[in-house]
């Protein structure tokens, strides 16, 4: 049986992907922003784990969403910390997806480019780029980091289109995250698709709320 979503995906000429949570495990991220940030902390700070923990979940609450959020410099300044060296101690936790490397192999044979939009920081992609083969696949890659505007705001898209040549009426566009997901539909990207499934953790399922869905990218081919 050919898969629900098979004419979306031969009418597409851009294939447009989110990485953490579509591409790559998200499990690293949430390592990352809730255990190994909060621990290097609690040592420089000399505070306790958990101190640190409420501490960074604090200042996280407060700019959810937006630039500062995704962007190290932001968290650098105000806890100067190394954040690239802590990601790069720790990046052989950083993995595909289950199905994600095979997926984007067949993706990248077809006649489509692969285009990865991420609000991942440039300096911390990098360091995943370097630990998971990724890029090798996909044509192009731009972080909101490097736009100015995150991709939960239309001037993200606007810019993002324009950056490569993108008609958002022949794209298709998966992200796990909801918000984002809206903000590409109302961009004009009517082929979003919210995952579902951003870890190998299948206790944790995103509550599917877009008109379109998909468990994982591998729900494409
Ligand atoms: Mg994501």
């Amino acid at each position: 049986m050919r898969n629900l979503h098979s004419n979306i995906v031969t009418n597409a000429s851009d294939i447009l992907l989110d990485i953490d949570g579509v591409i790559l495990d998200q499990s690293f991220d949430n390592l990352f922003w809730q255990e190994l940030i909060p621990l290097k902390l609690s040592i420089s700070k000399n505070i306790s784990l958990e101190e640190a923990k409420l501490e960074i979940k604090t200042t996280a609450s407060k700019i959810y969403g937006t630039l500062p959020w995704y962007e190290l410099e932001f968290w650098e300044n105000r806890y100067d910390i190394d954040f690239l060296s802590v990601a790069a101690e720790h990046s052989s936790k950083i993995n595909f997806l289950p199905n994600a490397e095979q997926t984007l192999n067949q993706l990248s044979s077809l006649d489509k480019r692969i285009i990865l939009l991420t609000n991942c920081d440039p300096r911390l992609l990098n360091i995943k780029a370097g630990s998971v083969p990724f890029m090798q696949y996909v044509d192009g890659c731009i972080s909101s980091v490097e736009l100015g505007v995150v991709k939960e705001h239309q001037g993200f898209w606007s810019k993002a289109f324009r950056y490569f040549n993108i008609n958002p009426k022949f794209s298709l566009f998966a992200d796990d995250n909801l918000y984002v997901v809206n903000a590409a539909v109302k961009a004009g990207i009517e082929n979003s698709f919210q995952v579902l499934e951003p870890t190998s953790n299948v206790n944790i399922i995103n509550e599917p709320e877009a008109i379109l869905t998909i468990r994982n990218i591998g729900d494409l081919i």
